[in-house]
């Protein structure tokens, strides 16, 4: 599933967290890009983003996991 990483920024005890959403449209990424829409916002995407990523939707890694309304959105349409 290709997807959009939003890096939540941990405090001081607190390590970062990476929320991975569903790509919100099919453009092409280029890895230039400086917007990328996220399926679960009309409105919201993620600004200055890093290169869409392939990411398994049973993903275990630490310190990331996946949106919960892009999975709901995910299981929705399949
Ligand atoms: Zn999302
Ligand atoms: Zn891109």
């Amino acid at each position: 599933m290709l997807a959009v990483a939003e890096r939540m920024r941990g405090r001081r005890d607190v390590p970062d967290l990476v929320i991975w959403h569903a790509s919100g449209d099919d453009v092409e990424c280029d890895g230039g890009c400086d917007f990328h829409a996220i399926a679960c916002s009309d409105v919201e995407g993620i600004v200055l983003p890093a290169p869409k990523h392939d990411v398994p939707l049973d993903l275990v890694a630490p310190g990331e996991r996946w949106c919960d309304d892009c999975l709901t959105i995910i299981s929705r349409s399949e």
